[in-house]
């Protein structure tokens, strides 16, 4: 697109807004051409407007982005899907040590779709199942270290003691160290599911989410990690950009955006095996 041109119609914009136009009515009245090339304009004139605010504008491009995807559950004790506190504290800790950036859920999409990275070092943290000790005992060491999680929220379970209710959500939500993604509504294995009852709990959860948390959600994460292909079909026709399985490995921009593999956290690991989850060779 030609820059005089932009230019042109950000000035056009300018004058409507000063004579109390929206810009929308102001580059409506200029251009005279097809309106795909109307939206171009508008859309460059926008981006430039905003530049300054782009909360991206450090991050840069690479060829192909390595995102390490932790996967915890409860942090406590007690099973292999539990992960003590003080376990929890020393890894989150080793994170900060080793100059990892803790990247949110909407960073981590944006990551993998556009290949661009704010520095080389990232994580993405995610603790499964919306358990009520992540409040109590994940949150307190993430907001310390000025860290991100995101959680894979159960919006069904909001009524169970062991979990977190809305009240919760919005409260960690609103420290900006928690995001929340889709875990589904009964967190049921999507392959036992028909594809209407699949799509139902995936489109439910969004639309939970997205009206109470005032998001727009853009990750599920598969309960028991399976899907198959009409999970697929359904994760487009709910409009998620990415899914989470627990297949084992590192996450990639060039894998299947509806199958990211995830390095699962189990309890009683030392800092060398729980560092060897990171690494990753090119
Ligand atoms: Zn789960």
């Amino acid at each position: 697109m030609h820059l005089r041109g932009t230019k042109y119609l950000f000035g056009v914009l300018l004058l409507g807004l000063l004579a109390g136009c929206t810009a929308t009515t102001a580059t409506k009245q200029h251009t005279s051409s097809s309106s795909a090339k109307v939206a171009t304009k508008s859309s460059q004139t926008a981006a430039k407007h905003h530049q300054s605010t782009d909360p991206y504008r450090h991050w840069h491009s690479v060829k192909k982005v390595t995102l390490p995807i932790l996967m915890y559950h409860s942090i406590s004790s007690g099973n292999q899907l539990r992960v003590p506190a003080k376990e929890f504290k020393t890894q989150m800790a080793y994170l900060k040590q080793h100059g990892y950036r803790t990247l949110t859920a909407n960073e981590a999409v944006y990551a993998l779709k556009y290949h661009r990275v704010p520095q080389n070092k990232i994580v993405w943290v995610t603790l499964d199942d919306s358990y009520k000790d992540n409040m109590t005992a994940a949150w307190p060491i993430i907001k310390q270290n000025h860290q991100h999680a995101t959680i894979n929220f159960i919006t069904g379970f909001t009524g169970k003691k062991t979990h977190l209710t809305l009240a919760d959500a919005k409260l960690m939500k609103a420290s900006g160290a928690i995001d929340f993604q889709s875990h589904t509504v009964r967190h049921l294995d999507l392959n036992d599911l028909t594809y209407q009852v699949q799509l139902t709990e995936l489109v439910s959860s969004k639309k939970w989410l997205d009206h109470n948390l005032h998001q727009n959600t853009q990750v599920i994460c598969y309960p028991a990690g399976r899907a198959n292909a009409l999970t697929i079909k359904a994760d487009k026709a709910a409009h998620y950009q990415y899914a989470l399985s627990t297949v084992p490995g590192i996450a990639t921009s060039q894998q299947d955006q509806y199958n990211l593999p995830r390095q699962r956290v189990v309890p009683g690991m030392s800092l060398a095996a729980f560092s060897s989850l990171l690494e990753f060779s090119d």
